[in-house]
């Protein structure tokens, strides 16, 4: 039972989700030197930099009240992006990654700006009296416009989603009851909306993107216990999607990508809560048909926002416009929760290799700044936002892709302690006692430590993944062998009764391999480890600069000249030479991780010789 004073409305016992493991709050996950430290300290900063008193402009202004600071431009103010009506989105990405950062650095200057936030959405939802808060700038004629489906613009779903989703962050990861209060009455005002819509007129409004609207209206029934919540959850559930995926068909050709994709994380979260299993059987289709048929080497997906035909990679392998990163955040999203539901490695695998190769891969080592495509296009270069003046769906979801890496370390049950990705990173399992270290270099070593600090003893299994692309995984406890895993893809589990001062050395020994492009053999990316590796193709015709964007639609614009990709023998594995821990040689091209190249230009795939 949740005590909420701030609450008018009866507030009844929370839900908790059916899941067989449990992830750790983000307060108890603190990570360690590495890649992902140092990509969520450069998040960190930008997130500092950034106004939130500009951010919150339209929701003032909306609420007849005077703004404190000019709009920013971009997605929140210019055409042609007004069309869009993503107006407010960035404030809900910002609010979430706030929280997100205070929980995971426990820097307080994150908790005040979500204070600060709250306490001016709240002040907003007050002086608009009807419990909506909104920042687009004819107020609420969008959403009244979309429920008439006749003549709208943009995707206002799409961007509530976002104000909502921030609330619902402020209130789990710092604990801010107000966020929640205004939660519930933005809520009420979304049933107040749509009540009179006929179930016919629902689904028709569901045809445009609504971002995960069932997801986080699910979170609020879960939050509260009131099961109004519930009901407008399952009438956010897009049965043209729903309904196909729980029978097992693939329908999702030319349709929009990251449209789709937060509406089957909204089927799994009402799974878990509702043990409904036609949520879940569609969501596990769909995650098995995007992973397994729809996906890059990188974990990405799409051309141009959309699904394509998996018979056409070789066709869209020429893009400057795959692989939205959003597309990314949100698979991970709901990887994640398939795992917690059923722990099998092959979730992990795939979340270690989208999480390397999508997400560290999509950040500005030097500005910060957030990809939108992550393009295939041979000899083509990343491109990042500017801070100030694109605000791209992208740049939102980025801002939280950094604020969260410890969210998917470690998981749990009642007696057993997973560990799903070698990153260096300490986590407290205060039921048992425990604080876990784990040390390492890696990808750049291919082992992982771990130090165990415990008041007294504890039993427990300590379930490490044998990830798939290790052919042979060897575990000691405090020097001594205790295992040999020579069959990956599942958890190596140490159960004993462990004590102060425990030490675990596993060594995971990569190996360099190679995955064709779908339906082209002869196109090959290598791998080594999780880890893809990118050939380094020079700046020839690249301005310092130039690969900082303000808007995402002239992607493919920049570097149109072609660049000269060499073609590889038939067998590339007999002509690279390892130089460097994660450094490769063909001929006269370097091959470096492809989460480390930027401002440059790079090959994922290679063309092989036919003969
Ligand atoms: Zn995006």
């Amino acid at each position: 039972m949740v005590a909420l004073g701030l609450l008018d409305d009866a507030i009844g016992e929370t839900v908790e989700p059916q899941t067989k493991l449990h992830s750790f709050p983000l307060s108890d996950v603190r990570l360690d030197d590495g890649p992902f430290r140092t990509a969520q300290e450069r998040d960190a900063k930008y997130l500092l930099r950034l106004e939130p008193d500009r951010l919150l402009h339209n929701f003032r202004v909306n609420a007849g009240l005077k703004p404190n600071a000019p709009v920013y431009g971009g997605w929140e103010s210019v055409e042609p992006w007004i069309a869009i009506r993503c107006h407010g989105h960035t404030l809900g990405h910002y609010l979430s990654a706030c929280a997100m950062m205070f929980a995971s650095t426990a820097d307080a200057k994150f908790k005040q700006r979500v204070d600060y936030i709250v306490a001016e959405l709240h002040e907003c939802q007050v002086a608009y009296k009807t419990g909506l808060i909104c920042a687009f700038p004819d107020g609420q004629k969008p959403l009244d416009e979309i429920r008439e489906t006749t003549k709208f613009v943009g995707v206002p779903w799409y961007t509530m989603h976002k104000v909502f989703a921030g609330l619902r962050d402020a209130y789990l990861h710092t604990n801010n009851k107000t966020a929640l209060a205004v939660l519930v009455k933005l809520s009420d005002w979304a049933i107040a909306h749509t009540s009179d819509l006929s179930d016919e007129q629902f689904q028709a409004m569901l045809k445009t993107e609504h971002g995960g609207m069932n997801e986080v209206l699910a979170d609020v029934y879960a939050l509260t216990g009131a099961s109004r919540f519930l009901t407008l959850a399952k009438r956010f559930s897009h049965r043209a999607l729903l309904d196909p995926l729980s029978r097992g068909q693939d329908n999702l050709d030319r349709l929009h990508s990251n449209t789709q994709i937060p509406k089957v994380i909204g089927f799994d979260r009402l799974y878990e809560l509702t043990g409904e299993s036609n949520y879940q059987s569609a969501a596990k289709f769909f995650w098995n048909t995007v992973v397994e048929r729809r996906s890059f080497v990188t974990g990405g997906n799409g051309d141009g926002e959309h699904f394509f035909s998996p018979a056409e990679f070789p066709k869209h392998l020429a893009s400057a416009k795959t692989m939205e990163t959003c597309c990314t955040h949100n698979m991970l999203k709901l990887t994640r929760s398939l795992f917690m539901q059923e722990p099998s490695s092959r979730y992990a695998d795939y979340y270690e290799r989208a999480l390397y190769n999508g997400i560290l891969a999509s950040q500005d080592p030097d500005s910060g700044m957030m990809t939108y495509f992550q393009p295939t296009r041979p000899g083509y270069l990343k491109l990042y936002c500017t801070p100030f003046d694109s605000f791209w769906c992208c740049t939102g979801s980025g801002m939280e892709n950094h604020a969260k890496y410890g969210d998917s370390i470690y998981f749990h049950d009642a007696s057993s302690l997973y560990v799903n990705l070698f990153t260096p990173s300490t986590v407290r399992w205060d039921a048992k006692g425990l604080k876990l270290t784990q040390t390492t270099r890696f990808p750049d070593e291919e082992k992982t430590r771990f130090a165990l600090t415990l008041k007294g003893i504890s039993k427990f299994a300590l379930n490490i993944r044998h990830p798939s692309w290790c052919t042979s995984m060897t575990v000691s406890v405090n020097g001594r062998p205790v295992e040999r895993s020579d069959t990956s893809g599942r958890y190596v589990s140490l159960e004993r009764v462990w004590r102060n001062g425990d030490q675990v050395e596993v060594n995971l020994p990569m190996s360099l391999r190679q995955e064709s492009l779908p339906g082209q053999a002869d196109v090959v990316a290598l791998l080594y480890g999780p880890i893809v590796l990118a050939g380094r193709l020079g700046t020839n015709g690249l301005t310092p600069g130039a690969d900082i964007i303000v808007n995402e639609r002239t992607t493919g614009d920049v570097l149109k000249d072609q660049s000269n990709v060499p073609i590889l023998p038939r067998d590339p594995e007999a002509v690279v030479k390892k130089t460097g821990p994660l450094e490769f040689r063909i001929n006269e091209v370097t091959l470096i991780p492809y989460f480390r190249i930027a401002h440059e230009r790079y090959t994922i795939y290679w063309e092989t010789t036919k003969d």
